[in-house]
């Protein structure tokens, strides 16, 4: 098997958002446009089809925005891939949450804080908090499968457990605690972003909840350093530690799997080895998706693992961490450097 074989695409369909959340990296908002038409993302998927057969998980923005969403998630489907829709929930009552469940595998909601004052101030709109978990309830109802991401700040990183607890307690399948990049909105907020010391404090509090959590399936995102930690907190303290799979899997046992086996499809087009990515490697309104993906240079060199830095380069966790790609391009201007948080 091909070791760099698309196993997971995000596919942005829409920049336009009802909310105003401050870390967002397409700086969405209601007064843009949307550029895909439904032909420039179907043919795409099409041709994706013909050689991987990923998840696409179709986001934005709000997808739900999107009046031909319900027809790009069939076509998906038609291709034999596997359809997820990652929503703000804000849109969602029990109709709506029964059409999502016809018309895909997976649902994602956000929420970034256990109460309304935390996520609300970080999402910008008042009531986003209660719309949200208004759809995980309608999620529940209708028996749709459904996964919280939740994106951590200075602002709001003391409220972490008490998110993971919330995700529990509504039913989710998964929690996702993603460590924010700056990119987007988020460049505005860098001096906000948890420090490197708390960083890793987070990461092990994690490693100890993952090893009683048996409920739900749980995974720092964005965080790649997390497998080193895992390996080293496990070694000094003889734990047995054995991750489990999820479902809707990236599909890789490895810290970052940007552009190895995951790729993101900007509103405008661009395609870029992960949602946080600043560069571009091409644009599918101009270029062919897999010959993007096979043939870049920044695709390539995020499989390059013996170029990247010589810190990473000559690290016994290269296969498992790899570092954020992302943070070493926001940080230092080179996405190949060395990630700023790395504590190993
Ligand atoms: S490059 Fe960084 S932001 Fe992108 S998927 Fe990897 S860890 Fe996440
Ligand atoms: S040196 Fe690189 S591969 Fe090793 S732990 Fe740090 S970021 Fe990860």
């Amino acid at each position: 098997m091909n070791d760099f074989e698309l196993k997971w695409l995000a596919f942005e369909i829409t920049p336009r958002c009802n909310l105003n959340c401050i870390h967002c990296r397409t700086n969405a908002s209601m007064n843009l446009k949307d550029k895909l038409s439904f032909e420039d993302i179907t043919n795409t998927v099409d041709e994706i089809s013909k050689e991987f057969k990923p998840v696409v998980v179709l986001t934005g923005g709000e997808p739900l925005l999107r009046g031909d969403l319900f027809d790009i998630a069939d076509f998906i489907k038609s291709k034999g891939m596997r359809v997820g829709i990652a929503t703000n929930g804000t849109l969602v009552n029990e109709d709506t949450a029964k059409k999502i469940k016809e018309h895909f595998d997976v649902a994602s909601l956000s929420i970034d804080g256990s109460q309304s004052s935390i996520h609300d101030n970080f999402r910008g709109v008042k009531g986003a908090f209660d719309a949200t978990i208004n759809a995980a309830s309608m999620f529940k109802k209708v028996g749709l499968n459904f996964i919280i991401n939740s994106s951590f700040t200075k602002r709001n990183q003391h409220d972490i457990e008490n998110t993971y607890k919330l995700a529990k307690k509504i039913g989710a399948g998964a929690w996702y605690m993603f460590m924010i990049v700056p990119t987007g909105r988020g460049e505005e907020i860098s001096d906000e972003l948890i420090l490197k010391e708390d960083y890793q404090k987070i990461l092990k509090w994690h490693f100890y909840m993952e090893l009683e959590e048996k409920d739900i399936f749980v995974r720092p995102t964005c965080a790649p350093e997390y497998y080193a930690l895992c390996d080293m907190e496990a070694k000094k303290n003889n734990i047995d530690f054995t991750r489990r799979n999820l479902k809707f899997s990236t599909g890789g046992a490895k810290g970052c799997i940007a552009g190895q086996k995951i790729a993101f499809i900007g509103y405008d087009g661009e395609v870029k080895p992960c949602s946080y990515f600043l560069r571009s490697a091409g644009n599918i309104l101009k270029n062919s998706f897999v010959d993007i993906w096979h043939n870049s240079k920044i695709f390539k060199d995020m499989r390059d693992f013996q170029n990247y830095n010589k810190k990473c380069a000559a690290c016994r966790y290269i296969n498992v961490c790899g570092g954020c790609r992302a943070r070493a391009d926001a940080y230092y201007g080179d996405y190949m450097a060395i990630d700023p948080y790395c504590f190993v």
